[in-house]
C-alpha cells in the first residue's frame, strides 16, 4: 500500500497540475490536505476579501475532489507541526506538493523536507505555478546575475527553449482517503467567522467567483470574444472602465484555481492575426513570467536594502502622507478613487496601480515603494509576492524602468478615457454632483459650485495634500540625484548582496554552480553615468523598439518581439515621441537616440535639465 499526502497551497485545482499527477501515481491511498496556518488568519495581515476568495476555492477544490471519490482535508496549523501527526494517523509514506520559487515558500520548504528525511519519508515537489521553470531559466543563462533584466531580453531568452508544455490533464479518479478514526466532519473548510474575518467587510465584485469551476468558466467567456482577444492591448484598455476592462483573472491565477499552461495554450487557440507581446494576452503572461524569474534571480527582492536591482533611494517616511494615500483621502479624486476600488473590491486596473503607485513614490509623496507594496500585498485578491514587488520596483523607478521624468498626472491622465469622471463619481459619490470640469479638480472649482455640489472642501472631502505640479518636479530633482549617488559606492554593497542569495551558492536548487560574478552584470544599466546619457539609459527592449515596425505574424511565441518600449507595462507608446510635455501632462521624454557632437550637450539632456532645473 502506498498512502500518499499531497499538500495544496496555491495550485487550487486539479486540472493542469503536474504536481498532483506526479503524486498520484502509484498510490494507492491518498490525502489531499490543506495547511491554515494561523499567522493567514490575521484581518490584519489580510483582507476579509482575499480571505474570502480563498475559502470560496477550497470549498469549489473540495467539491471537485469530492467528485473524484476523494475529499479536502483542511489542517488548522502550521504545517511542520501538523504533519507528522498525520503521517502516523493515515501511515504515510509519501508526501506531494507544488514547488514554489517565493523565497518565504523556499525556506519553509526547506524545513519540511529536511523534516521529511528525518522522519524517513519520501517527498517530492513538482513546479507547476509558471509556464517556464525559472530554476531552469538561471542555468541557461549560466547564473542568477546573468539574468535578463528587461522584457526583450527576457523573450530572447525564451526564444532559446522549447514553447511551454501543453496543459497537463485532470485526473478521472482517485484513491480513496481511509478516514483511520477522524470523523467525516473533521477537516472541513472553515468558515470567515471562524477564522477571525468578517463576512460584512466582504465587498468584492469578485465575491462567489473562486475556485476552479467559476475561473474556467470565466476563461471561456473571455476566450469566446474572439476579437477582443485579437485585438487586446493592455495600454488600450481603459483603467476607469465601471467594470474590468481586462481579463480579471488574476486572482485565479495567484491562487493557482486556473492552471498558467491552460490559459496560454487558450489564448493559443484563438483563431487568426493576434497582436504581440508585450501589449498582447499572451505577452501579459509572459509579464508574469518576467517577474518570476526576477523574484527567483534577485537576493532581497521585496525590499530595497541589499537588493542588488533595486536603486538605493532615500525616501521620506511620513506617516500622514501614507495614511491620507491608504484611506484615499489625497484629495484627488483620481488617486482616492483608485484607493476605494483597491480596498472595496481587491483589485485594480493595471494603470491604476501605475497611477497609486507613482503618486506613492517618485510622483508625488516620496514614499518608500516597500510601503505601497505592503498596503497592496493586505488587499489585492490576486496579491503575488514576485509580481507585486517587481511593479512596486518599476514604478518608483527603482527597477526595471528608469524614466523617472515620466511621471503620472492625476488630472490629465483619467481625463483621457473618462472626461466626465464617471469611476470617480462611482467611488467617491460624494462628488457625484461635482460638474465635470471639477471632478478631477475640485480645489478649482467656484465656492458656489461646491456648495451647489454639496463639496466641502476639508470637510467632507480633503483639501490635496500636495500640489502636483510641484511636488513631482521637486521629485524628479531628487530622484535625479539619487540615480547620481548610486552610480558610485554601492557596487561593494551589490557584490555583498549577491554572495549572500542561495543561488550564489548553489542552494535553493541551482545546479549550475554558479557563483557572484561580477557587480558590473548586476548593474548593466543602473551604473551608466547619468551626464553623458539621457537619465533613461537604455535598456535592450527600448533600444530595438526604436525604430522597429515590424509585426509577427504568427501568433505571440516568445522569443519574437515588436511593440512599446515598456511593454505595455506602461501606458501608452513612447516609441516615437521626442523630447516634449505630453497632452497627458506626464512629463516625457523619448528614449530615442540621438548623435550628439563630442563635448556638446544633447537636447534631449538639455530637455531633461531643463525638467529637473538644472544649470
Ligand atoms: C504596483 C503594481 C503592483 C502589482 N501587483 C500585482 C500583484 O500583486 N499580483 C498580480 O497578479 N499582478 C500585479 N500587478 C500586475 C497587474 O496590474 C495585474 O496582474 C493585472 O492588473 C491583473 O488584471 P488582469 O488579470 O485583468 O490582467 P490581464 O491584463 O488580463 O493579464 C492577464 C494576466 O497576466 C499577468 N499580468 C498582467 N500584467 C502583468 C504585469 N504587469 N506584471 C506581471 N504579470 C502581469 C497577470 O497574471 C494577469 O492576470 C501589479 C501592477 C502594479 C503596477
Amino acid at each position: 500500500m502506498v498512502s500518499c499526502i499531497y499538500i495544496f497551497r496555491k495550485g487550487l485545482r486539479l486540472h493542469d497540475s503536474p504536481s498532483l499527477l506526479a503524486a498520484l501515481k502509484g498510490a494507492t491511498a491518498f490525502y489531499p490536505v490543506f495547511f491554515l496556518d494561523p499567522w493567514f488568519c490575521n484581518p490584519s495581515r489580510l483582507s476579509s476579501n482575499r480571505f474570502n476568495f480563498l475559502l470560496e476555492s477550497l470549498c469549489d477544490l473540495d467539491n471537485g475532489l469530492r467528485s473524484l471519490g476523494s475529499r479536502l482535508f483542511v489542517v488548522r496549523g502550521k504545517v511542520e507541526e501538523e504533519l507528522p501527526k498525520l503521517l502516523t494517523t493515515w501511515r504515510v509514506s509519501r508526501v506531494f506538493w507544488e514547488s514554489d520559487t517565493e523565497a518565504y515558500a523556499r525556506e519553509r520548504d526547506a524545513r519540511v523536507s529536511s523534516l521529511l528525511n528525518s522522519l524517513g519519508v519520501a517527498w517530492d515537489s513538482v513546479l507547476g505555478h509558471t509556464l517556464y521553470s525559472p530554476q531552469l531559466l538561471v542555468e541557461t543563462v549560466g547564473g542568477a546575475e546573468k539574468v535578463p533584466r528587461t522584457y526583450e531580453g527576457f523573450l530572447k531568452l525564451l526564444g532559446r527553449l522549447p514553447p511551454p508544455p501543453k496543459p497537463y490533464p485532470t485526473p478521472t479518479a482517485l484513491p480513496p482517503a481511509t478516514l483511520c478514526g477522524i470523523s467525516p466532519m473533521e477537516y472541513g473548510v472553515p468558515t470567515l467567522e471562524e477564522c477571525g474575518f468578517e463576512p460584512a467587510r466582504v465587498t468584492t465584485v469578485f465575491k462567489g467567483k473562486g475556485g476552479e469551476a467559476a475561473s474556467l468558466a470565466h476563461l471561456k467567456t473571455c476566450m469566446a470574444k474572439i476579437p477582443w482577444v485579437q485585438s487586446f492591448e493592455k495600454p488600450s484598455t481603459p483603467p476607469t472602465a465601471l467594470t474590468p476592462s481586462t481579463t480579471a483573472l488574476s486572482p485565479a491565477l495567484k491562487f493557482g484555481c486556473l492552471g498558467v499552461r491552460t490559459f496560454y495554450h487558450a489564448l493559443e487557440c484563438v483563431p487568426g492575426k493576434k497582436t504581440s507581446p508585450p501589449v498582447s494576452l499572451t505577452g501579459q503572461l509572459l509579464w508574469r513570467e518576467f517577474y518570476y524569474l526576477q523574484s527567483y534571480a534577485t537576493p532581497n527582492y521585496d525590499r530595497m536594502v541589499g537588493n542588488p536591482i533595486c536603486r538605493q533611494i532615500p525616501w521620506d517616511y511620513s506617516p500622514s502622507l501614507l495614511k491620507a494615500w491608504e484611506d484615499g483621502e489625497t484629495g484627488f479624486p483620481w488617486i482616492d478613487a483608485c484607493q476605494r476600488q483597491l480596498v472595496a473590491d481587491g483589485w485594480l486596473h493595471h494603470l491604476g496601480r501605475h497611477a497609486v503607485a507613482c503618486f506613492l513614490t517618485r510622483g508625488d509623496l516620496w514614499q518608500s515603494w516597500e510601503h505601497g507594496a505592503a498596503l497592496f500585498d493586505k488587499h489585492l485578491l490576486d496579491s503575488d509576492w514576485a509580481l507585486n514587488n517587481g511593479n512596486w520596483q518599476w514604478l518608483s523607478c527603482s527597477a526595471f524602468f528608469y524614466q523617472y521624468f515620466r511621471v503620472y498626472s492625476p488630472v490629465a491622465f483619467p481625463k483621457k478615457t473618462d472626461p466626465r469622471g464617471e469611476y470617480v463619481r462611482k467611488w467617491l459619490p460624494h462628488l457625484a454632483k461635482l460638474p465635470d470640469a471639477y471632478i478631477y479638480e475640485p480645489w478649482k472649482a467656484p465656492p458656489g459650485v461646491l456648495k451647489a455640489a454639496g463639496v466641502s472642501l476639508g470637510v467632507n472631502y480633503p483639501l490635496r495634500i500636495v500640489d502636483h505640479e510641484e511636488s513631482s518636479k521637486k521629485n524628479m530633482s531628487r530622484m535625479a540625484a539619487a540615480y547620481e549617488a548610486h552610480k558610485v559606492g554601492e557596487d561593494a554593497e551589490r557584490a555583498q548582496a549577491n554572495a549572500a542569495h542561495p543561488l550564489a551558492k548553489g542552494v535553493g536548487g541551482s545546479q549550475s554552480g554558479s557563483s557572484a560574478k561580477s557587480t558590473e552584470e548586476w548593474s548593466v544599466i543602473s551604473s551608466v553615468p547619468l551626464g553623458t546619457l539621457p537619465p533613461h539609459t537604455l535598456g535592450d527592449a527600448d533600444k530595438s523598439i526604436c525604430g522597429s515596425s515590424k509585426s509577427i505574424s504568427q501568433g505571440d511565441r516568445p522569443g519574437k518581439v515588436v511593440g512599446r518600449a515598456d511593454g505595455g507595462n506602461s501606458e501608452r507608446d513612447v516609441s516615437k515621441r521626442s523630447a516634449i510635455k505630453d497632452d497627458d501632462d506626464t512629463i516625457l521624454v523619448s528614449p530615442a537616440k540621438e548623435s550628439v557632437p563630442k563635448g556638446k550637450k544633447s537636447k534631449l539632456q538639455g530637455t531633461v535639465d531643463a525638467f529637473l532645473q538644472k544649470p
